[in-house]
């Protein structure tokens, strides 16, 4: 079942790839497909806010705007600046996000049974999270604001995916947009049905990342199929997993110092864990060539660095037949074969399992934010322990 995802330009291409890239994560029945950028008919009213004040009270009882402008957490400074007032905003009636599925359906001739999602930073009148049409195949979710209700999340994917999994399963569970209304829950429950009226509580159900009792007799009564419900309770629960973590966020921020050991061939983070990560020659090798790129390396550049690699794998592995060790770096060094790839995953996830995810992140060699591969530990975190090293 097909997932088309498309935008207006006011939600970031970066964040577009990175809810994608997120979504696709968990495989399953649902396909997500990425889309294009949609401009919304000029069909909107003005709401001018002369000030703060005016900007709440419009808003009441959906939106509480006002108590998380007041937010001093720094992390919240960087994602989200505070308009300035007077501020004159454009407001879309639905209707207008479901005529631009709808042209957007018969222009690419997509099929009426895929689902079309329109993410959007546009407000809408009824001020909604999100939404869904008349014949249940096209919604919206609005991108903007997600900051004021999760202060310390950096990235606002994880909300966004929440809503556009609750409007999938909701559509599932019902046999139309009247009976969703009818069942939404008004008091807040944890559950992905509860209404929200106060938009702060929506912090509640993300964080639960659950589907209560009722609910789920529905979802069954309504045969909603496993597999893909399967798929949702996993984005839901991956979801709910960044939005605790995300408040722990500055505990996790402590780093580790890092000691290798080469003649043992270990790593060990003697803040984080008792055991130490055991790398085979190859792949210790691998791992000191990318520490010593501090700005990372793209993986078709790892090519340029065979001696040195080579180099570190005689000295680590201790062999002698230099044909052999020649070959398995020839073959490690090229990027175009796997054996570059299912290295980095090896030590990724030897890593991991010792210290976790949280904070196995800065040790391990990911995609960087200039694109290249690299280990983001500050090196002054990390000893090299070599006194034992017999070459
Ligand atoms: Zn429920």
């Amino acid at each position: 079942m097909n997932i088309h995802l498309i935008r207006t330009e006011g939600f970031p291409e970066e964040q577009f790839q990175e809810l994608l890239a997120f979504l696709r994560q968990q495989s399953g029945i649902l396909q997500f497909v990425g889309g294009k950028i949609v401009t919304l008919n000029p069909d909107f009213t003005y709401h001018i806010f002369l000030e703060e004040k005016d900007y709440s009270q419009q808003f009441q009882p959906r939106m509480q705007k006002t108590s998380a402008y007041r937010s001093e957490s720094s992390n919240f400074q960087e994602s989200y600046t505070k308009p300035d007032f007077p501020l004159r905003q454009r407001t879309y009636n639905w209707e207008t996000f479901f005529q631009t599925c709808k042209a957007y359906r018969e222009f690419n001739q997509i099929p009426e049974k895929d689902f079309i999602f329109l993410l959007t930073d546009r407000n809408n009148t009824e001020n909604w999270f999100g939404g869904i049409n008349q014949q249940m195949n096209n919604f919206f979710v609005h991108t903007a604001d997600w900051p004021l209700f999760f202060r310390m999340l950096n990235k606002p994917i994880y909300p966004i995916a929440y809503e556009i999994m609750a409007w999938i399963l909701r559509s599932m569970m019902y046999p139309s947009r009247e009976t969703i209304y009818a069942h939404v829950h008004k008091e807040p429950l944890g559950c992905i049905n509860d209404f929200c009226q106060d938009k702060k509580q929506i912090i509640l159900k993300m964080r639960t990342g659950d589907i209560c009792d009722d609910c789920m007799d529905q979802i069954i009564n309504n045969d909603v199929s496993p597999p893909l419900l399967r798929q949702i309770q996993s984005i839901l629960n991956e979801v709910r997993q960044h939005i605790l973590f995300s408040r722990n966020r500055n505990v996790y921020l402590t780093s580790s110092r890092l000691l290798i050991d080469l003649s043992k061939r270990t790593l060990h983070f003697p803040e984080y864990a008792q055991g130490k990560v055991k790398l085979n020659p190859k792949e210790l090798a691998l791992y000191l060539l990318f520490l010593e790129q501090n700005e990372g390396l793209a993986l078709n550049q790892v090519v340029d660095f065979k001696a040195e690699l080579l180099e570190k794998y005689m000295h680590l592995s201790g062999q002698n037949n230099h044909e052999r060790m020649q070959a398995t770096i020839e073959l490690l060094a090229d990027y175009r074969e796997n054996e570059l790839n299912i290295t980095l995953s090896r030590i990724r996830k030897k890593i991991k399992d010792l210290i976790g995810r949280e904070f196995a992140e800065k040790y391990t060699i990911e995609l960087l934010a200039n694109n290249k591969h690299g280990i983001s530990i500050d090196r002054e975190f990390v000893e090299i322990i070599e006194e034992s090293f017999q070459v």
